[in-house]
Protein backbone atom coordinates (compact mmCIF):
# COMPACT_ATOMS: atom_id res chain seq x y z
CA UNK A 1 0.00 0.00 0.00
CA UNK A 2 2.73 2.52 1.19
CA UNK A 3 4.82 1.21 -2.12
CA UNK A 4 1.40 1.85 -4.04
CA UNK A 5 0.98 5.65 -2.76
CA UNK A 6 4.62 6.05 -3.42
CA UNK A 7 4.42 5.60 -6.91
CA UNK A 8 1.24 7.81 -7.35
CA UNK A 9 2.76 10.74 -5.51
CA UNK A 10 5.43 10.59 -7.77
CA UNK A 11 3.67 9.81 -10.52
CA UNK A 12 5.00 6.92 -12.31
CA UNK A 13 3.63 4.48 -14.40
CA UNK A 14 0.94 2.39 -13.27
CA UNK A 15 1.96 -0.98 -14.87
CA UNK A 16 5.85 -0.69 -14.56
CA UNK A 17 5.94 1.83 -12.27
CA UNK A 18 9.93 2.67 -13.43
CA UNK A 19 8.85 5.54 -15.90
CA UNK A 20 7.03 8.90 -15.21
CA UNK A 21 3.34 9.80 -16.38
CA UNK A 22 4.39 13.21 -17.44
CA UNK A 23 7.14 14.67 -19.32
CA UNK A 24 7.02 17.88 -17.78
CA UNK A 25 5.07 19.39 -14.72
CA UNK A 26 3.86 22.55 -16.32
CA UNK A 27 4.11 25.72 -14.91
CA UNK A 28 1.32 28.09 -13.66
CA UNK A 29 3.17 31.31 -13.83
CA UNK A 30 4.29 30.62 -17.01
CA UNK A 31 0.76 29.33 -18.18
CA UNK A 32 2.84 25.64 -19.06
CA UNK A 33 0.14 22.95 -18.96
CA UNK A 34 1.04 19.34 -17.99
CA UNK A 35 2.70 17.35 -20.74
CA UNK A 36 1.31 13.52 -20.87
CA UNK A 37 3.60 11.17 -22.03
CA UNK A 38 1.57 9.22 -24.58
CA UNK A 39 2.97 5.73 -23.97
CA UNK A 40 5.52 4.90 -21.28
CA UNK A 41 8.98 3.73 -22.57
CA UNK A 42 9.91 0.97 -20.51
CA UNK A 43 6.87 -1.09 -21.40
CA UNK A 44 4.71 0.42 -23.96
CA UNK A 45 1.91 1.55 -22.02
CA UNK A 46 -0.59 3.46 -23.73
CA UNK A 47 -1.89 5.55 -20.88
CA UNK A 48 -4.68 6.82 -22.82
CA UNK A 49 -6.54 3.61 -23.23
CA UNK A 50 -9.54 5.38 -25.27
CA UNK A 51 -10.44 8.61 -26.48
CA UNK A 52 -12.31 10.50 -23.26
CA UNK A 53 -10.71 8.38 -20.69
CA UNK A 54 -9.80 10.83 -18.74
CA UNK A 55 -13.56 12.37 -18.12
CA UNK A 56 -13.60 10.07 -15.22
CA UNK A 57 -10.26 12.23 -14.11
CA UNK A 58 -12.26 15.08 -13.40
CA UNK A 59 -14.14 13.45 -10.63
CA UNK A 60 -10.92 12.99 -8.40
CA UNK A 61 -9.58 16.67 -9.47
CA UNK A 62 -13.19 17.78 -8.09
CA UNK A 63 -12.32 16.17 -4.91
CA UNK A 64 -8.51 16.92 -4.57
CA UNK A 65 -10.00 20.32 -5.34
CA UNK A 66 -12.54 19.98 -2.17
CA UNK A 67 -10.04 18.63 0.24
CA UNK A 68 -7.29 21.25 -0.94
CA UNK A 69 -9.95 23.87 -0.10
CA UNK A 70 -11.55 22.84 2.74
CA UNK A 71 -7.84 22.25 4.37
CA UNK A 72 -6.67 25.88 3.27
CA UNK A 73 -10.12 26.92 4.88
CA UNK A 74 -9.36 25.25 8.03
CA UNK A 75 -5.91 26.60 8.35
CA UNK A 76 -6.99 30.67 7.61
CA UNK A 77 -9.63 30.20 10.30
CA UNK A 78 -7.08 29.10 12.15
CA UNK A 79 -4.84 31.95 11.51
CA UNK A 80 -7.47 34.55 11.83
CA UNK A 81 -7.67 35.37 7.88
CA UNK A 82 -10.69 38.00 8.05
CA UNK A 83 -13.58 36.33 6.28
CA UNK A 84 -13.99 38.43 3.35
CA UNK A 85 -10.06 37.82 1.98
CA UNK A 86 -10.83 33.73 2.64
CA UNK A 87 -13.18 33.56 -0.65
CA UNK A 88 -10.12 35.42 -2.80
CA UNK A 89 -7.73 33.03 -1.37
CA UNK A 90 -8.95 30.40 -1.89
CA UNK A 91 -9.54 30.73 -5.31
CA UNK A 92 -5.72 31.67 -5.69
CA UNK A 93 -5.20 28.29 -4.25
CA UNK A 94 -6.86 26.77 -6.77
CA UNK A 95 -5.22 28.32 -9.48
CA UNK A 96 -1.82 27.95 -8.16
CA UNK A 97 -2.42 24.27 -7.56
CA UNK A 98 -3.62 23.21 -10.58
CA UNK A 99 -1.26 22.33 -12.63
CA UNK A 100 -0.29 19.78 -9.40
CA UNK A 101 -3.92 18.96 -9.12
CA UNK A 102 -4.49 17.92 -13.36
CA UNK A 103 -1.56 15.57 -12.49
CA UNK A 104 -2.53 13.82 -9.78
CA UNK A 105 -5.94 13.41 -10.93
CA UNK A 106 -4.85 11.66 -14.07
CA UNK A 107 -2.26 9.38 -12.12
CA UNK A 108 -4.57 8.70 -9.75
CA UNK A 109 -7.60 8.15 -12.23
CA UNK A 110 -5.35 5.72 -14.14
CA UNK A 111 -4.28 3.51 -10.94
CA UNK A 112 -8.19 3.15 -9.86
CA UNK A 113 -9.20 1.67 -13.47
ZN1 LIG B 1 5.50 1.38 -17.72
Amino acid sequence: MVRLVKKIIRGKCPICGKEKVFGSKGNVFLFKAPKMKECCPNCQHKFEKEPGYFMGAMYVSYALSIAEMVTAFIISRLLGVPSDYILYLLLFIVMILWPFNFRMSRIIWMYLT
